[in-house]
Parts: structure tokens; C-alpha cells; sequence
């Protein structure tokens, strides 16, 4: 079985992709999250995921936490959300492959392929280029070989949000960053 490493960038957000992923893979999740503002913040969505985790005994690894690389990452575009998020999207990525890598993984994915409120075409494209960067495979939601139209796991987003709030796991209200808790 290929072993993969699942970026993930909230509990709620987790719960489907790693229930499919666990189907086909060996997963362990990987909370890397330097985006998020400020650090109460970061340790309530922190504790919801490893709540799951260690509830359903997944396996994960938490990186480091240091804002400071995040907003060198944006600052030139920090106001702009279409330059902004890419940026974003593209340092957690790039840390999931360097980990999967160090790691001897054979590919990586993210959660953020599940958000309606992400740009998962963008995720895409840019899990597709580092997976080459690091010679590993990206997965985007789709078995080999499955042509379907490609959703991400958004068609399990419903499902995840439901089973998020019997669990009563905390549910965040903005996106992550200073400059969407501002509405930016
Ligand atoms: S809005 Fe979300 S994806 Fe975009 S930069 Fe902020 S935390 Fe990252």
C-alpha cells in the first residue's frame, strides 16, 4: 500500500478525505498551518484535529508553527486574496512534500481540495507541480486512472461538516489568516 502524507488544514476539513484516503492508502495526516492568526486561534483549530485523530487513532505529525514564514510568503500581495491565497496554498503544500519526502512517503495530498471556499483548481495545480519538484505523487482526490470530472473531495464536504458537529468539534468562522479575519 502507497504511504501518504495528508496535509491538514483544520479537523473539520479532515474527516472525509482521511476516511477515503485510509480506504486506499497508509495515511498519516500532517497539521502544518503557519497561516493561521493569532496563536489561541491556531491552538483551538490544533486541538480539534488531534481530538479526531487520537479519537479514531489516525496517525499524524504536527509541524512547526511559525507565522513569521507565512507573512514573509505574503507580504508583498498581503491585501490582494487572488495573489495572496496562492502563495498561501503553495508554502503549506511545498512543506507537506518536503516532510513526505524526508519522510520516505510516496505521495501527498491536502484537505484544502475539500473547501467550497478555496480555489481547488489552484491546490491542484500547484500539488501537481511541487509533486514533480520532489519526485512524489500529488493525489487530487481521484483513483488512478479515474477519469471523472475532477472535484477535489469537495462531494464529501457535507458529509464531513455533519459528522464535524455530532463531534462537536470546533468549526472556525474565517478562513485562517489576519487579513481574512478582517474580511480582506
Ligand atoms: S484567506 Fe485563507 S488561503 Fe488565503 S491567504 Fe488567508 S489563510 Fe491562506
Amino acid at each position: 500500500m502507497k504511504k501518504m502524507l495528508v496535509h491538514v488544514c483544520c479537523g473539520p476539513c479532515g474527516i472525509y478525505p482521511l476516511k477515503t484516503l485510509e480506504e486506499q492508502f497508509n495515511v498519516t495526516a500532517f497539521y502544518f498551518n503557519p497561516n493561521i492568526h493569532p496563536d489561541e486561534e491556531y491552538q483551538k483549530r490544533l486541538k480539534a484535529f488531534q481530538d479526531y485523530s487520537d479519537k479514531y487513532k489516525i496517525d499524524y505529525i504536527v509541524g512547526d508553527y511559525n507565522p513569521d514564514i507565512y507573512l514573509e510568503a505574503v507580504e508583498e500581495v498581503a491585501k490582494e486574496k487572488d495573489k495572496r491565497c496562492p502563495l498561501c496554498y503553495e508554502l503549506r503544500l511545498d512543506y507537506t512534500a518536503q516532510e513526505a519526502k524526508k519522510r520516505g512517503f510516496d505521495a501527498f495530498t491536502s484537505t484544502l481540495l475539500i473547501s467550497p471556499h478555496q480555489d481547488i483548481e489552484m491546490v491542484k495545480d500547484l500539488g501537481d507541480m511541487i509533486a514533480g519538484k520532489y519526485r512524489l505523487d500529488f493525489y487530487d482526490g481521484r483513483p488512478e486512472g479515474d477519469k471523472k470530472k475532477f472535484k477535489g473531495f469537495r462531494p464529501g464536504f457535507t458529509e464531513g461538516r455533519k459528522i464535524a458537529k455530532q463531534e462537536k468539534l470546533y468549526e472556525q468562522t474565517y478562513c485562517g489568516c489576519l487579513y481574512s479575519k478582517r474580511g480582506l
